[in-house]
C-alpha cells in the first residue's frame, strides 16, 4: 500500500541532504564542541556554521541566534527569561489562547508563580486583532507573546503590527514561529521581534534541536543553570549533529522558499478544493487567506474525527485531529474551541498539513479515498441518518 503523510505540521521528514550533513558529525567529526583539540574545534566548527545558516534564514545575525532542544525549550525560555530577568513591578505578560501548549503551559506556570497573565481572545476567522492586543497591555506589561503561525489551523497572525505596538511601549515581544519558519518568509527585523522560537523537525531537519533568536540587547535570565555554553545563555554539551542539521536544514529552506511555498500552496488548494467537492457538509476552519501554504483544516459535519484519521490511516492516508500534543485527549481542542466551534464540531475537525516531500499522487490519492470514508462513516452517524431522513422532502411536511 503507498503510504502518503499529510501530518507535516506535526513533524516532517528528515531531508536527505541534512541527514548526509549529520551523518559526518555522528560519526567522525564527534568531539565536544567546547574541547580546544582538533576534535572539539571541527565539532565548533560545525555548530558556528550552522549559527550563521539559522541567522541567514531569519536575516538575524549569528551571534543572536541561541540553540536548544527545540521548540518548547525555546518558549520556556523566552517566557521564563524575560519575566525572572524583569523588574518585581513588571510582572505582566499578553499571550493568545491560541497558543501551542509550550507558550500556554509556560503561561499557566508563570501564573502560579505570581504572574498575571492576560489571554487574548480570537474570532472565528482564528486571526488576533492587534486592537485586543493593544487593549490587554498596562504599565506593568514586560512581554507580549504571539504565535506566528497556529499548528492547529495555520493561520498567520500580525505579528508586524503587534511587533510596532510593542517597540512604541517597549515591551519585549517573542514569537513562537515553530510552524512558519522555513515554510514562509521569518525576517526577524520586519517581524520586529526580539524573541523567536524554532524547532529543526518542523523544516525537516532533526527533532530535539531547536533555537531561540534573542535580540542584541534583549535581558534574559537563563532556564537552565551550568557551563558556559552558548555565551551564557544556554548551558549543556552542544547537540552538534542536531545543530549541524538544523544550519543545514535552514540552508536548504532558504534555497527553496519562494518556489516551496508555491508549489505546496498548490497541492493544499487542490487537496482542499477537491475535498470540498466531493463531500457535502464540509467547510474550512479559520481564515483561508491568512494562513500557511502547507494547512488545510477542515470539519466534516456528522463525522467523529479520531474515527476518519484511524480509517484514513487503514487505507495509508496519515492526517490528523489537530496537534499531536492534544490527540489522545478526549477534551477537544483549545483552539478549535476558541475560533467558537462547539465541542461536536470541533471534535470532527480534520488537519491535512502538507510538506516538501508531497506529490500531486499524494492528493489524487487522498481525493480517491476520502469520500467514501466519509460515507462509511456518516453511514453509521445516527445523528447523520436522521437529519438526512428530516431534511427529505416527503419529511418536511410531516406534523
Ligand atoms: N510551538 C508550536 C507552534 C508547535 O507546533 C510545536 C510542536 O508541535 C512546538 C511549539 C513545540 O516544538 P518542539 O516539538 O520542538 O518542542
Amino acid at each position: 500500500m503507498k503510504r502518503v503523510y499529510f501530518d507535516n505540521n506535526a513533524t516532517t521528514p528528515l531531508a536527505p541532504e541534512v541527514f548526509e550533513v549529520m551523518r559526518a558529525y555522528l560519526l567522525e567529526d564527534y568531539g565536544n564542541a567546547s574541547s580546544i583539540h582538533w576534535f572539539g574545534q571541527r565539532a565548533k566548527a560545525g555548530v558556528e556554521k550552522a549559527r550563521e545558516q539559522v541567522a541567514r534564514l531569519l536575516n538575524a545575525r549569528a551571534s543572536e541566534v541561541v540553540f536548544t532542544s527545540g521548540g518548547t525549550e525555546s518558549d520556556n525560555a523566552a517566557l521564563f527569561g524575560i519575566v525572572e530577568a524583569a523588574r518585581a513591578e513588571r510582572k505582566h505578560v499578553v499571550t493568545t489562547a491560541i497558543e501551542h501548549p509550550a507558550v500556554l503551559s509556560t503561561a499557566k506556570a508563570l501564573e502560579r508563580r505570581g504572574v498575571s497573565v492576560t489571554y487574548v481572545r480570537v474570532g472565528a476567522s482564528g486571526v488576533i486583532d492587534p486592537a485586543d492586543v493593544a487593549n490587554a497591555l498596562r504599565p506593568e506589561t514586560v512581554l507580549i507573546s504571539v504565535m506566528h503561525a497556529n499548528n492547529e489551523l495555520g493561520t498567520l497572525q500580525p505579528i508586524e503590527e503587534i511587533g510596532r505596538l510593542a517597540r512604541e511601549r517597549d515591551i519585549y515581544f517573542h514569537t513562537d514561529a515553530v510552524q512558519s519558519v522555513g515554510k514562509i518568509l521569518v525576517d526577524v527585523e520586519k517581524l520586529g521581534v526580539d524573541l523567536l522560537a524554532l524547532s529543526g523537525h518542523k523544516l525537516h531537519g532533526p527533532k530535539g534541536v531547536g533555537a531561540l533568536y534573542v535580540r542584541k540587547g534583549t535581558i534574559l535570565r537563563t532556564l537552565l543553570h551550568g557551563g558556559h555554553h552558548e555565551r551564557d545563555r544556554r548551558p549543556g554539551t552542544e547537540n552538534v549533529a542536531g545543530i549541524v542539521g538544523l544550519g543545514a536544514a535552514a540552508e536548504v529552506a532558504r534555497a527553496h522558499l519562494a518556489e516551496e511555498s508555491g508549489r505546496v500552496a498548490a497541492l493544499r488548494d487542490r487537496l482542499e478544493a477537491g475535498i470540498m467537492a466531493s463531500v457535502t457538509h464540509v467547510a474550512v476552519n479559520g481564515d483561508r487567506t491568512r494562513r500557511l501554504p502547507t494547512t488545510t483544516n477542515l470539519r466534516f459535519d456528522y463525522l467523529e474525527g479520531e474515527g476518519f484519521v484511524i480509517a484514513m490511516d487503514l487505507r495509508g492516508i496519515a492526517c490528523s485531529t489537530g496537534s499531536a500534543c492534544s490527540s489522545g485527549s478526549l477534551e477537544p481542542s483549545h483552539v478549535l474551541t476558541a475560533i467558537g466551534l462547539k465541542p461536536d464540531k470541533a471534535r470532527a475537525s480534520i488537519r491535512f498539513s502538507l510538506g516538501r516531500f508531497n506529490t500531486g499522487e499524494d492528493v489524487d490519492a487522498a481525493l480517491r479515498i476520502l469520500p467514501g470514508v466519509v460515507e462509511q462513516l456518516r453511514a453509521v452517524s445516527p445523528h447523520y441518518r436522521k437529519e438526512a431522513v428530516s431534511s427529505q422532502p416527503s419529511a418536511v411536511g410531516k406534523s
